[in-house]
């Protein structure tokens, strides 16, 4: 098959040109390289079944030529990082809510098959656990930025779903759960790369608010094959999936486990979020999502815990610095 990827050189996107390239596909990534790095694909250059376009998914032009000739797109470009989101809200909305847009819009000129990458974020916070699909959104104020990403990946969702609906547009939608992993930055404020790298630097690990809130983290490995089985699924089309790992532990937990495994001796420091953040900054006490959806029809199965997710994080630090 002939697959595009959007923000194909970002930590999720770069993964997936991996695993589909090695499954045979033919892949075109399509990035600006706002938050992707040609670091993420140096790998993949010389294979000749992988092309790289770097420009953005709002090129109308450019888009439409990639997606002209292929059989799915993988929707992943996206604002990225709550610290970025809550930094930059106009570019958060734009990026989302324009670029799906422009996205569907190619797609739905040659009938092409779409993923769209979306967020656990949509479920706001809600104190309903686990997260069910067709659960309810609860969001907090607009006045707080941090809900403009949650609110741009629903209004993603409605489009893909109404092209569908109105269109037959093939979509399948993924709600994507605290991915980690190998090439996953820091820079953007995501807390497992940032404590790997704070504690292999001997820095202190920096936990934000009390560290008891919680999170379930789940290896990109695992998420990878899940996308693309649902991608391939027929019965996918016009769903929406989580797709997570269930084992959750507290931000506390996991600087001790990280300095653990690193044998660091970072001191752990704890800081309140209005300083991490915003003032009247909200956060998500825990977060677990309901994969029965995506294990029936797809048998999605996580095989790597946090150890080896921390373990794989600071193999790939320590050898990026080599
Ligand atoms: N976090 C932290 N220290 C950091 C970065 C993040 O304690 O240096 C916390 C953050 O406040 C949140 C959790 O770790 O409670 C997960 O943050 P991340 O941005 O990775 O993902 P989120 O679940 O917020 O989308």
């Amino acid at each position: 098959m002939n697959v595009v990827i959007t923000g194909g050189a970002g930590f999720i996107g770069s993964h997936l040109a991996e695993a589909l390239l090695a499954g045979g596909d033919t892949v075109t990534a399509i990035d600006d390289l706002s938050t992707g790095s040609l670091k993420n694909l140096e790998h993949l250059r010389p294979n000749p079944n992988f092309d790289l376009v770097v420009e953005s998914i709002t090129n109308e032009g450019v888009l439409d030529h990639v997606v002209s000739s292929a059989d799915a797109i993988y929707h992943l470009a996206a604002a990225v990082g709550v610290r970025l989101i809550v930094e930059r809200p106009v570019r958060t909305i734009e990026t989302n809510i324009l670029g799906t847009d422009a996205v569907l819009k190619a797609a739905a000129r040659y009938g092409t098959r779409v993923f769209i990458a979306s967020s656990s974020e949509v479920y706001g916070k809600s104190e309903r656990m686990p997260f069910a699909e067709d659960a309810d959104m609860v969001l907090g104020p607009t006045t707080h930025s941090r809900w403009c990403y949650s609110c741009s990946k629903a209004i993603d969702e409605f489009l893909a779903l109404a092209y569908h609906r109105q269109r037959g547009l093939p979509v399948v939608i993924g709600r994507l759960f605290n991915t980690v992993g190998p090439r996953q930055t820091g820079q953007y404020g995501m807390v497992v790369p940032r404590f790997v790298e704070q504690a292999l630097a001997g820095e202190p690990i920096t936990v934000y608010g009390d560290g008891e809130q919680a999170r379930c983290f789940c290896h990109v490995r695992d998420v990878i094959p899940a996308v693309a089985a649902l991608t391939s699924e027929p019965k996918a089309e016009g769903g929406i999936f989580n797709i997570g790992s269930t084992d959750c532990i507290t931000i506390n937990a996991l600087a001790e486990r990280v300095k653990t495994v690193t044998a660091s001796r970072s001191e752990i420091v704890h800081i309140p979020y209005a300083q991490a953040y915003e003032a009247g900054f909200e956060d998500m006490r825990v977060r677990v999502p309901d994969i029965s959806r995506v294990t029936s029809l797809i048998g999605f199965r996580v095989t790597r815990d946090i150890g080896q997710i921390i373990q794989d994080v600071a193999r790939y630090f320590k050898s990026a610095k080599q």
